[in-house]
């Protein structure tokens, strides 16, 4: 039986030439006695738009474990996978994202409803999850409720995890399960009850991925209430907990974050819970390393510094196209965006400056920011014109790349 450990950090990689750079962020805090196991995750949108398949991040995690004599375990994440898509992550991934929020509130028939019901009888009336401070009211309705948002998503969940166990043998693969690309956030008692149709139909998963409270825009930090988040995470940790003991689900059951980047605010306080409650954590990142990559060719300057500002061009240009994908994870001003022009006229340091996630750096800004995050289809479309410039600054951006993994990242999530 394959173990995933207790801290785990996704890290994504469009290109796929940044996987030694982000091996090596994570063999730093390694050394410092934290045993954190990479995740290379990678969506079907983004093989996609870039044009790569599953078996290059495969091979991109294999020479990087290589070539770095890393001797740690690390998985290959086939990350937001549906029915539709799985066959292809099936030979080369080793960890699966079965993501059924498109099946929240599809109706059930009132059979597996008032099965359900039935199933949660004992837990009618107050429940008192250990450690959280108040009884949860759990009544008939509520149940009625949670069984109408979240049955048919667990039977989604079921059919694909049986899928895997059949091709793959029980065991040999770690599943997440994610409702995290939704409107409304899932509640803590909601989260115990899809726990317990997870359970209920033998799926094993490893990491349960709710949509929290607040926003979680691509590439730049969160912006919500706090302290409602750490009210919010901490219970999940607690509902888990008993999840696990009640449904009978893998003792190693942690929460998944889909950061959609660097949420750096809620770092300190997921990190003071985990150790509080001493639970484990999985991190998902994607885009920061492509934000990286740009980073890395503006300090670069010469052709470098011409390609980040074609790149942002092109961007300010498709602005339309390219954030309608990401209308629900980004809030971009166009009022806020530097012209093309001015951007042409900037130095090195100036460029990257206002992209690097430096929040009180006086150059910041995140429209800008948000903006590259989405626009990584425009480098894509430059083929080797954009993939020759980061193999010749390759020095230069593995830097920019593992210098952003370790110190933003690494080190206020784990505390090191
Ligand atoms: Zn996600």
């Amino acid at each position: 039986m394959i173990k995933l450990g207790k801290f785990s950090f996704g890290v994504g990689d469009r290109f796929t030439l940044q996987g030694k750079a982000q091996l090596r962020a994570i063999i730093r805090a390694n050394e410092k006695g934290l045993e954190i196991t990479p995740v290379w995750n990678k969506s079907n949108r983004e093989h996609i738009y870039v044009g790569t398949v599953p078996a290059d991040t495969r091979k991109e995690a294999d020479e990087a474990v290589k070539a770095l004599n890393y001797k740690g375990k690390y998985f290959v994440d086939a990350d937001h996978i549906n029915m539709n898509t799985v066959s292809k992550y099936v030979e080369t991934s080793d960890f699966f994202t079965i993501d059924v929020a498109s099946f929240i509130g599809k109706e059930s028939s009132k059979e597996d409803v008032d099965s359900f019901i039935e199933s949660c009888k004992k837990y009618i009336g107050q429940l008192q999850i250990p450690g959280i401070e108040y009884p949860i009211n759990i009544t008939k309705k509520l149940l009625q409720e949670i069984a109408g948002k979240f049955l048919v998503a667990s039977q989604q969940a079921s059919e694909i995890y049986t899928y895997l166990k059949k091709e793959k043998g029980e065991g040999n693969f770690i599943t997440e399960v994610s409702m995290d690309e939704v409107e409304s956030p899932q509640s803590p008692v909601e989260l115990l009850f899809i726990l317990k149709m997870l359970a209920d139909r033998g799926v094993h998963a490893r990491t349960i991925a709710p949509k929290f409270t607040g926003r979680f825009n691509k590439g730049v930090d969160y912006a919500g209430d706090l302290e409602q988040f750490a009210k919010e995470f901490e219970e999940d940790i607690l509902v888990i907990d008993y999840a696990v003991k009640e449904f009978g689900l893998p003792d190693d059951l942690k929460l998944s974050i889909h950061s959609g980047s660097d949420k750096f605010s809620i770092y300190p306080i997921m990190s003071k819970i985990i150790a509080k409650h001493d639970k484990g954590l999985h991190v998902k990142t994607a885009g920061t390393t492509w934000l990286e990559e740009v980073t890395g060719l503006s300090v670069a300057g010469g052709d470098g510094l011409r390609i980040a500002k074609k790149i942002y061009k092109n961007s300010y240009n498709r602005r339309e196209e390219l954030c309608a994908p990401y209308a629900d994870v980004i809030d971009i001003d166009p009022a806020l965006l530097p012209s093309v022009k001015d951007v042409n006229g900037w130095s090195s340091d100036k460029f990257a400056n206002t992209l690097r996630h430096i929040p009180d750096h006086p150059d910041y800004n995140p429209n800008f920011r948000q903006l590259i995050h989405v626009a990584y289809a425009v480098a894509a479309q430059m083929g080797d014109e954009y993939t020759d410039m980061l193999i010749k600054h390759a020095d230069i951006i593995g830097a920019c790349v593992e210098e952003n993994i370790y110190e933003r990242h690494l080190k206020r999530l784990f505390n090191i």
